[in-house]
């Protein structure tokens, strides 16, 4: 039985989307196993709009891996400010109360946004300069070049 990483709570099996997670009846906190996070993005978005890096700004995380105990890793989920967590060893993510909604209305709005545009790469320029376009490249290569603290 998985344990929360936040309180220690039991996780309890339920269907969410058709997927199957361990969800904390205490603080409502979600674990998804490793490959669960994408049938979660497949219940609204196609394969094409999931391509891509889903983890900027990577940094260790206070939680521990409900299945191997490990310091999980932070990160900011395609770049947009909802901080999931992750084990390293990729036993899954875990997502805090509501954050599964806003991954389903995050890849929403790419979704929305890839329809709109009139070509790939104009959709590409509207997610930058969302993120404000000074030097995006730059902050996204330190993030990876910097190494573990
Ligand atoms: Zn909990
Ligand atoms: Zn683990």
């Amino acid at each position: 039985m998985l344990k929360c990483p936040r309180d220690g709570a039991e996780l309890k099996i339920e269907h969410h989307q058709g997927i199957e997670v361990d969800h904390c009846p205490t603080c409502n906190g979600r674990w998804l196993d490793h490959g669960e996070l994408d049938q979660l993005e497949a219940t609204v978005a196609d394969e094409d709009t999931r391509r891509a890096t889903i983890e900027y700004a990577k940094r260790p995380s206070d939680l521990q891996c409900p299945k191997c105990d490990k310091t999980m890793r932070a990160f900011n989920y395609r770049a947009y400010n909802l901080e999931i967590d992750t084990c390293e060893d990729e036993h899954g993510f875990w997502l805090d109360a509501g954050e599964e909604g806003k991954v389903r209305d995050i890849m929403e709005e790419r979704v929305r946004g890839l329809e709109r545009a009139a070509s790939a790469e104009e959709s590409w320029g509207k997610f930058l300069g969302k993120m404000g376009n000074k030097s995006v490249w730059d902050n996204i290569k330190g993030m990876f070049g910097g190494g573990r603290r």
